[in-house]
C-alpha cells in the first residue's frame, strides 16, 4: 500500500469528466425521470405541481425547475403534521423501507432499502479515500441518517472497512486509530482536533504511532486554519463535502481545494430565496437541491444555506461546476439595490486588509435610493486614508457585487457582537 496513489483518478470517471454540455442532457434526463416517478408516487409533489397548473411533461430541463415552489425544511415539518409520518413525500409504500430517520425538527425520513447515492462516494474518493482503506465513521449513528446510512454505504461502496465508533469515547477512539493503524478518518473536524490532542496528551507521536493518511470532514465549518492544523500534525490529506441529512450530498472538494464539485446523481440550483428564479455562475443566492432518490423524492429542496458557484474548468479534470462555500443563511440575507448582501461577503472584504481591526456594514435609505456604508475602524491610523478608500471601495464592488462607500470611523465605536450587517431602512 506505500505507493498508493490518493491524488489523482477518479471513482466515476465516465460521470466526473464528461463535458458539461453531455452532462447537463444526462441530468435533465434524470430530471424527467425523477419528476415523472415523483408525480405518480408521492402525494405531496403530486400537489405541489398541481397547485402551480403544472404537469410533469412541462419540467423538461434544469432551467424548468424555476417553475415549482421551493420546499423548505420548515415546510416539511409542516407536511408531516398534516400527513402522518411523511407528509407525503415518500415515494414507495411505507413497507418497502428498510428505516426510518429521524432528523432535528423532528422530521422523519424514509429509508431506502438499497443505498445507491455515489455523491459521498464521490466526495470520498476525491478526498484520497481508496479501496482497502480502514475507516473510522464518527460521526453520530443515532436516529440521523449521516453516519449510518449515508457516509456507512458510501465507505461500503468505495470497498473501504468501516469501524463505526460514532461520536464521543475520545481515549477509546485514539487507541483504536493506533491499534488497527486506522487509515481514514471520516467525521467532524473539531473531533480530530480533539482527538489529537488527546493523543498528544497520551504521549502519543500522531505521526508515528498512528498510520493515518487521509481525511474526510463534513457537518461543520472548516476554517483553512484548522485544515492546516490537522493536515500538518497528521501528515494527511484532508477534505470536505457539503450536504444536508435530508438530501445527501450536495459538493465535495477534490485536491485543488477550490470549492466544492457538484456530485453526478443531483440538481444544485442557486436561486434568488424570495423569488425562487435561478442565479448565474457568480451570483450568492440558496442552495437548492433536487435529488434523484425514488424512496424520497425531494424536489427543489431550499437547504437554507447561501452560496455561489463557480464554473471555470477545475484542472482535477471533473466537469461539475463548484459551490464556493457555505456563506451563511438565508436570513442574514439582505437586498441592497436589488442585489443580495451578507455577512460572508463582509467578512471576505474586511480579510483583504490587515490594518481593519473592526466593520460593520450599514444599509439607510435616501431620496428612495438604498445607500450601503462600510464603516471602518482602523488598528493604525497613519495611514493614506484616500487610497485605502479607494481600494475598499473596489474591494466591495467586487467581492459584494454593489457599490458601498467606506467610512473611517474611531476605534471602539462598533459594539462587540453586533450585527455585521445593520439595516436601518425604514419603510412607510
Ligand atoms: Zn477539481
Amino acid at each position: 500500500m506505500s505507493q498508493l496513489d490518493r491524488t489523482s483518478g477518479y471513482f466515476r470517471e465516465d460521470l466526473e469528466t464528461m463535458p458539461w454540455a453531455e452532462k447537463k442532457a444526462y441530468l435533465d434526463g434524470k430530471l424527467r425521470e425523477i419528476v415523472q416517478y415523483a408525480y405518480g408516487h408521492a402525494k405531496a409533489f403530486k400537489e405541489k405541481l398541481d397547485s402551480v397548473g403544472l404537469e410533469p411533461d412541462d419540467i423538461e430541463t434544469i432551467e424548468d425547475l424555476e417553475k415549482i415552489p421551493v420546499t423548505k425544511k420548515a415546510d416539511l415539518v409542516e407536511y408531516q403534521k398534516k400527513d402522518f409520518p411523511f407528509g407525503g413525500f415518500v415515494g414507495v409504500p411505507v413497507e418497502e423501507l428498510r428505516r426510518i430517520y429521524v432528523s432535528p425538527g423532528p422530521i422523519y425520513e424514509p429509508g431506502e432499502r438499497e443505498y445507491d447515492e455515489i455523491a459521498w462516494t464521490q466526495g470520498l474518493y476525491a478526498g484520497g479515500f481508496r479501496p482497502g482503506d480502514f475507516a473510522v465513521n464518527t460521526f453520530n449513528y443515532h436516529m440521523m441518517p449521516f453516519a449510518m446510512n449515508m457516509v456507512d454505504n458510501s465507505l461500503n461502496m468505495l470497498g473501504c472497512i468501516t469501524v463505526p465508533t460514532g461520536v464521543g469515547n475520545t481515549e477509546l477512539q485514539v487507541n483504536i486509530l493506533k491499534n488497527l493503524k486506522v487509515t481514514g478518518f471520516c467525521g467532524t473536524p473539531s473531533f480530530l482536533l480533539t482527538i489529537a490532542e488527546k493523543a498528544e496528551e497520551m504521549g502519543l507521536d500522531l505521526r508515528r504511532d498512528f498510520n493515518l493518511k487521509v481525511a474526510f470532514v463534513a457537518a461543520e465549518m472548516l476554517p483553512e486554519s484548522l485544515r492546516k492544523t490537522l493536515e500538518d500534525k497528521f501528515g494527511i490529506i484532508l477534505r470536505q463535502s457539503y450536504g444536508t441529512a435530508d438530501i445527501g450530498s450536495l459538493g465535495y472538494e477534490c485536491m485543488e481545494k477550490n470549492g466544492m464539485h457538484l456530485p453526478d446523481d443531483k440538481i444544485v440550483e442557486i436561486v434568488d430565496p424570495q423569488t425562487g428564479r435561478q442565479l448565474p455562475p457568480g451570483e450568492t443566492g440558496e442552495i437548492v437541491a433536487t435529488a434523484f432518490n425514488k424512496t424520497y423524492p425531494l424536489i427543489r429542496f431550499g437547504t437554507g444555506d447561501l452560496s455561489y458557484l463557480i464554473d471555470e474548468p477545475c484542472p482535477c479534470g471533473r466537469t461539475s461546476p463548484r459551490l464556493v462555500g457555505i456563506l451563511g443563511r438565508t436570513d442574514q440575507l439582505t437586498k441592497v439595490r436589488g442585489v443580495f448582501v451578507h455577512p460572508g461577503q463582509a467578512d471576505e472584504v474586511a480579510r483583504r486588509y490587515s490594518n481593519i481591526a473592526a466593520y460593520r456594514v450599514l444599509v439607510t435609505r435616501e431620496k428612495d435610493q438604498d445607500i450601503m456604508t462600510f464603516q471602518v475602524e482602523l488598528k493604525d491610523e497613519q495611514v493614506d486614508k484616500e487610497k485605502l478608500k479607494e481600494d475598499l471601495q473596489n474591494t466591495i464592488r467586487d467581492v459584494m457585487k454593489v457599490r458601498g462607500d467606506v467610512e473611517f470611523i474611531p476605534q471602539g465605536t462598533i459594539p462587540e457582537g453586533g450585527k455585521k450587517i445593520e439595516d436601518k431602512r425604514t419603510w412607510d
